[in-house]
């Protein structure tokens, strides 16, 4: 065989995997709309106070006994800059950068009066991370949110008074943080933004 043929070959071969690729991409987009469904189902808000709002977060805090639980959600905007599947190097590292600040729970929640050991925590960036799997979720999404959940072990949590939220200082996106607390006996809600960072739970 002449050897000039090998890149012909080889290009049409390429060309062969790349039209059986996204024939393979749109019958999956297919299975998909018609299992109709709906965009919003991967999403799960458990402490929706009201729509997305970029620049504002939702905080939950309760205080069950011993424990403090502790559930943040943000748009991803107000946390990476962006609210797709990450597509590069730089964007990969912003998500890193974000997980990082959110983990080092020290550096975002400070407890007043009481100490606590942090016990579990989960931070989930999911919604950012590119999936070559494109049969699970093959469609854009309008908006991102990310989340974290913290569960403390304090001593004395019942006398709890405040807590200090340090996230506008990691994440400059970030304007409002809307806080509901809860205790075994009084609730409330408040309003932080970057001048007013202390959460008082009475
Ligand atoms: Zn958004």
């Amino acid at each position: 065989m002449n050897s000039s043929l090998l890149p012909t070959i080889f290009l049409v071969f390429v060309s062969f995997l790349y039209v059986a690729y996204i024939a393979a991409v749109h019958a999956s987009e297919h299975n998909h709309n018609k299992a109709g469904t709906p965009h919003h189902d991967h999403h799960v808000h458990s402490s929706n106070l009201q729509a997305h709002v970029h620049g504002m977060a939702e905080l939950t805090v309760v205080v069950e006994g011993k424990q403090v639980q502790i559930n943040l959600i943000a748009p991803a905007e107000s946390i990476v800059g962006f609210e797709h599947r990450a597509q590069d190097e730089q964007e990969l590292a912003q998500i890193n950068y974000a997980k990082q600040q959110l983990t080092n729970t020290a550096q975002v929640l400070k407890f007043a009066n009481v100490k606590c050991q942090l016990t579990e925590q989960f931070i989930d960036l999911q919604s950012l991370m590119p999936k070559p799997d494109s049969h699970d979720d093959s469609h854009q999404h309008e908006h991102a949110e990310v989340s974290a959940t913290y569960l403390f072990n304090c001593q004395q949590a019942h006398t709890l008074e405040s807590m200090t939220i340090e996230l506008f200082k990691h994440f400059s996106r970030l304007t409002k943080v809307r806080a509901i607390w809860l205790t075994r006996t009084q609730q409330g809600s408040a309003t932080l933004i970057p001048s007013n960072t202390v959460l008082e739970l009475r």
